[in-house]
């Protein structure tokens, strides 16, 4: 079914900007170009950096709890 789809159009969107290219003309797949897969290389480790702030507030919450209550 698919491999039809395959031979009639090599181009594939670029998962940066959209872009259709195909895979032959570029020098960076499945990117378009090398600008884009560092443009996606930033983003991955943006969200990295981000995630293990979140997981640092929930045990403090807890522990505040636990105090108050065993105070009265
Ligand atoms: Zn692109």
């Amino acid at each position: 079914m698919s491999s039809r789809d395959q031979r009639s159009d090599d181009k594939i969107p670029c998962p940066t900007c959209g872009n259709r290219f195909r895979m032959d003309e570029t020098q960076a797949p499945p990117f378009c170009s090398q600008r884009c897969q560092l443009i996606d290389l930033g983003r991955w480790l943006d969200e990295d950096i981000g995630l293990p702030h979140c997981e640092d507030e929930s045990p403090k919450t807890i522990d505040r709890n636990l105090v108050d209550g065993d105070g009265s």
